[in-house]
């Protein structure tokens, strides 16, 4: 889809993502999305996550027809807090908090520096950087929100926020959420800090949306088609443009993307699935922060190991618990499984043949990813907005089982232990080829080749990209 035009009458967007690979890595996709609509994207980061995007970005501009390459701009973080990896992926805890918030505000004023100086002539910031709303108004440019989650989990965030059913202190007796079109019971105990107890960013967060131009989804239509048009209250329109991973085509794309792979890796592994039968592979990762205690580490392999399906299971280390630790080299090479540490090729892993189920920590990306590659889910969320993302998957769209009744928390020891016979039975349930098996495979069967069309010229998130992208040249047109 090679779409040249004259610079001047180019759109130029600034993507500012947030310093997180959930959202870093599917706005990264969508500037490559929007360059391919013929706009002019620039990234702005930081120097250590420029390090984790240039590759793919390099492999994009080299091999990209439309001759327009994307631009990526440094910005250096004025403060501390985000040291030494710059990124929530390489910190102790996951935890979003007020003061991680707070020193995001410094970059502002780099920020402004950088629009003062290139002029472009639109914002797409992540819904974190809540100061942006008043740099885009400083320059009179609209500013598009990207939070990198689905409408159903905002949905049920925001329905949740306003009105927590039980207060009666029994955290593990289920309620439903009201005004929804499906019945999700859900506990107190499996709802994030954010949704229990307001906070000022949360409030600011909302504000923004309601002052921006408008909200761009990583989701499609036909996957949350009861939930788009309900998501009014939050933001003034959105545009649903997704699934972005579908973005990285050719298979340096997905080994590319994110972060950079340890040597040897996609060999290993892409020898290793080679020689394993079609779909009879179980993929295992908690996303780019997922961490457990050692207990549930020894009870997640001894639940693969009873499940006797081939697994590749890939264990982040970053922050947390090192692998030797708690399992000698030599025990780990005796597995019918492959365990793995640091950062995985999952868009690669996902979409090869042998892959047939995935345990997943039920991060949206995740979430997409394994839909788009037509791949069951066994959930095992964590926090945030997981276990919101966990029932849309088992409950709405019907394609993965639950492990079991979780507890929602950023900290491990928080969470209560999964034993083996709970994740061998829930493996078994997605990988057995069984009639429900049969049916979920179905399912994400379907939903995967509409993913497919919704990308496609014609669909729904190509036309809605083109109509976004329209609608701001207008905007440009009319200002000059
Ligand atoms: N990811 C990856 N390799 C890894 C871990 C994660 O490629 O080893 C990617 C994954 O494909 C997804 C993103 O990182 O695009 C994680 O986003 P998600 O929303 O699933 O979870 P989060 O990490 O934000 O909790």
């Amino acid at each position: 889809m090679a779409v040249c035009q004259e610079n001047r009458h180019r759109l130029h967007i600034f993507f500012l993502p947030f310093l997180a690979p959930g959202h870093m890595i599917p706005m990264v996709d969508m500037a490559r999305r929007f360059t391919e609509h013929g706009v002019k994207s620039t990234i702005v980061t930081t120097p250590l996550n420029v390090l984790r995007i240039q590759p793919s970005i390099d492999h994009f501009n080299n091999s990209s027809e439309n001759n327009w390459p994307i631009e990526i701009l440094q910005i250096k973080f004025p403060s501390s807090y985000f040291e030494p990896g710059e990124n929530v992926s390489s910190f102790q805890s996951p935890s979003i908090t007020g003061e991680l918030l707070a020193s995001m505000n410094s970059l502002r004023q780099p920020f402004e520096e950088l629009l003062e100086k290139h002029r472009p002539d639109a914002i797409v910031s992540d819904a974190l950087h809540v100061w942006s709303p008043d740099s885009a108004d400083m320059f009179g440019i609209p500013r598009l929100v990207f939070h990198g989650c689905g409408t159903f989990p905002i949905l049920v965030s925001t329905k949740l926020m306003d009105h927590i059913p039980l207060d009666d202190g029994d955290d593990e007796k289920k309620f439903v959420v009201p005004g929804l079109h499906h019945r999700i019971e859900m506990r107190v105990s499996e709802l994030p800090g954010y949704v229990l107890k307001r906070n000022i960013w949360t409030d600011d967060m909302v504000r923004g949306y309601r002052r921006s131009y408008g909200v761009v989804m990583n989701t499609f239509t036909d996957l949350e088609k009861d939930y788009i048009r309900d998501d009014v209250a939050t933001s003034p329109s959105s545009w649903e443009v997704g699934p972005l991973s579908l973005c990285n085509r050719d298979k340096t794309d997905m080994i590319l993307r994110g972060d950079v792979i340890a040597d040897g890796f996609s060999a290993t592994c892409m020898d290793w699935m080679d020689s394993m039968k079609p779909k009879s592979v179980l993929y295992v990762c908690f996303g780019s922060c997922g961490k457990f205690t050692i207990p549930q580490l020894k009870e997640i392999l001894s639940g693969l190991d009873a499940s006797g399906y081939p697994y590749i299971w890939v264990v982040k280390s970053v922050g947390g618990t090192h692998l030797s630790e708690w399992l000698p080299e030599e025990e780990r090479r005796s597995k019918k499984g492959l365990i793995l540490t640091g950062w995985a090729p999952q868009v690669l892993i996902l979409n090869h043949n042998s892959i047939g189920g995935f345990m997943s920590h039920c991060g949206w990306n995740s979430c997409l990813e394994s839909i788009t590659a037509g791949v069951p889910m066994v959930t095992w969320p964590l926090f945030g907005d997981q276990f919101f993302n966990m029932k849309f998957i088992v409950d709405v769209v019907k394609v993965g089982v639950e492990v079991g009744d979780m507890v929602c928390s950023e900290i491990a020891e928080e969470r209560r232990v999964m034993t083996r016979w709970q994740i061998e039975k829930a493996i078994r349930r997605v990988m057995d080829g069984g009639d429900e098996a049969v049916a979920m495979r179905k399912r994400v069967s379907t939903l995967r080749s509409l993913s497919l069309k919704a990308v496609e010229e014609g669909g729904s998130s190509f036309n809605n990209t083109r109509r976004l992208i329209n609608e701001l040249m207008k905007l440009k047109h009319d200002k000059a």
